[in-house]
Parts: structure tokens; C-alpha cells; sequence
């Protein structure tokens, strides 16, 4: 199947590693011109390059914190300076910290909203208005299988991932006639940095060896072991190219059924 991804001018947040680094990388495979951001050049260039080695295409690379929203505005200037428009972007950030209510303090409910609301909101006020000018545009949400089922612990991450999926489902309604789609994905347990983390804080909370957290998550997918990120990547890809052009306002999980609802 052609994707139809050629030549199209895609950024992909947060994307130094894991599942960003997955998508832009998957993007750069099927021909897109890609541009990626995050936090530490030195991890970026790495990432950029090993992009660059296995698609032979160019990557586009700047340092900044999502949470920085004139920072947001000047990579969206410089992307589309760069490469004459911005056709696609997936937003994404770092998964805020794990904690029970009673630990959380108010300082990190507001860092949390930042990293993970409002981050989506630079990007998307950024790349909207181009997109509807060029009236054509893929915009993708990264959230978590927590929006369909809420994990125990990680209640900053089900209560503000819940957000971004309202305001994906809306601009979905607000830009559909402009010829943008907008889509939300909700990644299941995937083997990242960020999955190490949280198995590292689970095993030092109930005192085992992380393997049994491993052991414990594995067991509740019915598929049976954890996701690679290119599994993510897959989605995604998919879902900005030309061939999803009918599937707006959705939220897709890619978590080998571990949410156990019917829809
Ligand atoms: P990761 O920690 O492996 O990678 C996160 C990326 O974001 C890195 O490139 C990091 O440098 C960058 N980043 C973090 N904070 C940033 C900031 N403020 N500004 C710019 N860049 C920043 O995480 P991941 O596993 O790739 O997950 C991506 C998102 O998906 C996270 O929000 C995570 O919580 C969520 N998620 C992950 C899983 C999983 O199992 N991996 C499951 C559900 C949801």
C-alpha cells in the first residue's frame, strides 16, 4: 500500500527516543520530511543520525522543552522556513510523574498539566492555522490506554491525558472541513525508557525485583508480552498518511488488549 508519505513535512514532538523517536523514524522510512525536537542535542543528533543512516533522508533537529510555548513557535517557524510547510505533527512529552493523590503537591499537578496538556496545545496552535491555508493536515495526539482505563498509580497521567483527548475530539470537529484530520493514540505498555521508570519506581514501592513488575503487566495483556515501539509507530504512521483519510476524532489503542472495554 502507498501511504501517500512522500515529500510530506512532518513533526514529531519529543522525539529523542521512544515511541516520538519510533514515529519519526517509521515517517522518515516511508519518505517524509522529518523534524524532530526535544530537550538534549547530544540525544537528539544521535537520534537524527541513526534516522538519517537507516532512511537516507535528512532530518530536521532542534533542542527545546515543550513546556515552552514562544520555543514551540520558533521550531513550527524554523520547520516550515526549512522544509516550505508543515503538513503533519504528532505531539508528545514525557510521561509526568508516578503518584497517588495524597503525594502528588500542587506544583506537580501544574508541571503536569504543562508537559502534558498544554505542550499539545503549543503545537496545535502552531500547525492548525498552516495547515488549514495548505487545507490539508494531520494532526496525531500521544496519550495513553490510561484514557480508555485509568492504571492504578498514575493518576496525574489518567486525569490530564483525559484533556488532550477532549481537545483532540474537538479539533477534530472544528478543523474536519478544513481537510485535517485529528486523531488521538493510546500507547499500551511499550518498551521504553519511560517503562523502565516506572517498573524501577513499582519494584522499590512493593519491594520485588522489577522483573516482577514485568512479569506482572505481561500478564495482563492478553497478547502476552510487552510492546516494541515500532508496534506504536505502525499506527501512527497509518493514521497521517493519505490512506486514513476518512478516520477523524478517534482515540486508537495499541496495547495488545489490555483495555478491556467493548469500543
Ligand atoms: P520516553 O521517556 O522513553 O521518551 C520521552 C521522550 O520525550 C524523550 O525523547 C525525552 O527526551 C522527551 N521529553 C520528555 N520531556 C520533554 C520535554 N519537556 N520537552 C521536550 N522533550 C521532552 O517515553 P515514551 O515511552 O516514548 O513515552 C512517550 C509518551 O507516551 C509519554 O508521555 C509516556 O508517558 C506515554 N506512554 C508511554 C507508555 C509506554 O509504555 N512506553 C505507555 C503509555 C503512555
Amino acid at each position: 500500500m502507498d501511504l501517500g508519505l512522500k515529500g510530506r513535512v512532518a513533526i514529531v514532538a519529543a522525539a529523542s527516543k521512544g515511541l516520538g523517536r519510533a514515529v519519526a523514524a517509521e515517517l522518515g522510512r516511508e519518505g517524509a520530511q522529518v523534524a524532530i525536537c526535544a530537550r538534549n542535542a547530544a540525544d537528539l543528533e544521535r537520534a537524527a543520525s541513526s534516522i538519517r543512516q537507516a532512511t537516507g533522508n535528512a532530518i530536521f533537529w532542534q533542542a527545546l522543552d515543550v513546556t515552552d510555548a514562544a520555543r514551540v513557535q520558533q521550531f513550527v517557524d524554523a520547520v516550515e522556513k526549512r522544509f516550505g510547510r508543515v503538513d503533519i505533527c504528532v505531539t508528545n512529552a514525557g510521561g509526568p510523574p508516578a503518584k497517588t493523590f495524597l503525594e502528588i503537591s500542587l506544583e506537580e499537578w501544574r508541571a503536569a498539566v504543562e508537559l502534558t496538556l498544554l505542550s499539545a496545545v503549543y503545537f496545535a496552535r502552531e500547525v492548525l492555522p498552516r495547515m488549514r491555508k495548505n487545507k490539508w493536515g494531520r494532526l496525531v495526539t500521544i496519550t495513553s490506554m490510561a484514557v480508555k482505563q485509568p492504571i492504578d498509580g498514575l493518576l496525574l497521567s489518567n486525569s490530564i491525558r483525559a484533556a488532550v483527548t477532549g481537545l483532540a475530539r474537538t479539533l477534530a470537529n472544528e478543523f474536519g472541513k478544513d481537510g485535517i484530520t485529528v486523531n488521538n493514540v493510546c500507547p499500551g505498555y511499550t518498551l521504553t525508557e519511560r517503562l523502565d521508570e516506572l517498573a524501577e519506581k513499582q519494584a522499590r514501592d512493593a519491594s520485588v525485583p522489577r522483573e516482577k513488575i514485568f512479569e506482572r503487566w505481561t500478564s495482563q495483556i492478553p497478547l502476552g508480552r510487552l510492546a516494541r515501539p515500532e508496534e506504536f509507530a505502525a499506527l501512527v504512521t497509518f493514521l497521517v498518511s493519505e490512506r486514513a483519510s476518512y478516520i477523524n476524532g478517534t482515540s486508537i489503542t495499541v496495547d495488545g488488549g489490555w483495555v478491556r472495554s467493548l469500543l
